[in-house]
This record gives C-alpha cells, sequence and structure tokens, in this order.
C-alpha cells in the first residue's frame, strides 16, 4: 500500500515523523482521513487524537489543536503542543484535570478563565484518552 511522510512539529521541536497508510483526526469541520495523494489543503485542528496508521502498527499522538497541512508529498501537523501516546505522562495529566474541574466549579460562566479552564481540560482528557491507546 502506498504512504505519505508525516510530522508532528511543535514550537519544542518534531514529536513524532513517519511513513504511513493513513492520518485521522478531528479537525475543526469535523473528523479528517487524509489517504496518499489527498488533494493539497490545510486544516484547523481540534484537541484530540492522531492516529497514524502505518505498515505495521497504529500509532497515536495527542495534539492541543493546531493546523494540518496536506501536501503532494508530505503531511504536516502544526501543534502548540503534541505528545506520542507512551510519552504522556498520565499522573501529570490527571492532576491537571482535578485542577481544570475545581476551576470550573469555581467560576462562573462567563470569566475568562472558565474558557481557559475548560481547554485545560480537553487537553487532560484527551492526554488521558491517548496515554491508553499505548499498551
Ligand atoms: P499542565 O497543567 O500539566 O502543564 P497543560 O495542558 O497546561 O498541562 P501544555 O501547556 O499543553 O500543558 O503543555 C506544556 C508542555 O508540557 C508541552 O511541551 C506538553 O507537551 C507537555 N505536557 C503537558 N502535559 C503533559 C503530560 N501529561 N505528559 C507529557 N507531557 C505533557
Amino acid at each position: 500500500m502506498k504512504t505519505i511522510k508525516v510530522s508532528v512539529v511543535t514550537p519544542d521541536g518534531p514529536v513524532y515523523e513517519s511513513d504511513v497508510e493513513m492520518v485521522s483526526t478531528k479537525a475543526e469541520s469535523g473528523e479528517l482521513g487524509i489517504l496518499p495523494g489527498h488533494i493539497p489543503m490545510v486544516a484547523p485542528l481540534q484537541i484530540g487524537a492522531v492516529r497514524l496508521k502505518t505498515q505495521s502498527k497504529t500509532d497515536f499522538v495527542a495534539v492541543s489543536g493546531g493546523l494540518l497541512e496536506v501536501r503532494p508529498d508530505q503531511v504536516t501537523i502544526l501543534a502548540q503542543s503534541a505528545e506520542q501516546a507512551d510519552e504522556i505522562d498520565v499522573e501529570r495529566a490527571i492532576r491537571a484535570r482535578e485542577r481544570a474541574e475545581q476551576r470550573l466549579q469555581e467560576q462562573k460562566r462567563e470569566n475568562v478563565d472558565f474558557k481557559r479552564a475548560e481547554l485545560a481540560l480537553q487537553r487532560a482528557v484527551n492526554r488521558i484518552t491517548v496515554s491508553e491507546k499505548h499498551f
């Protein structure tokens, strides 16, 4: 089966690089599946999992939003933060989830910090979910 090169890059550097048969993730507009030969495009991503099917296995990367760019020979995901499933510190994510839940209970919906806490909660839950994909 054909493959396409995928890189997941953050401001701290590259997080993942491989030749894959398919990339699946959640764009702002909905589920997105990219196969080799996909037309060039750019799509904003949600906080979510990126599923990368290689010839021998399926890898998972947690991304905190960002942009996915498809070029003829390469898919690039630029994310504010990203972690491969086996690199996620689950204890840390659980602590982050608890902090965010605490803040959400304390703050009123109109508060600017409410949105911030909601996003922190989404990042933490996403990390916990993605870490469970690593066996
Ligand atoms: P925390 O409150 O635990 O810092 P956060 O969601 O605020 O979580 P980010 O600002 O998204 O963290 O990320 C800061 C840096 O820490 C990034 O490099 C990110 O990859 C890394 N990071 C955050 N949480 C984890 C985790 N649970 N395991 C591994 N790396 C993490």
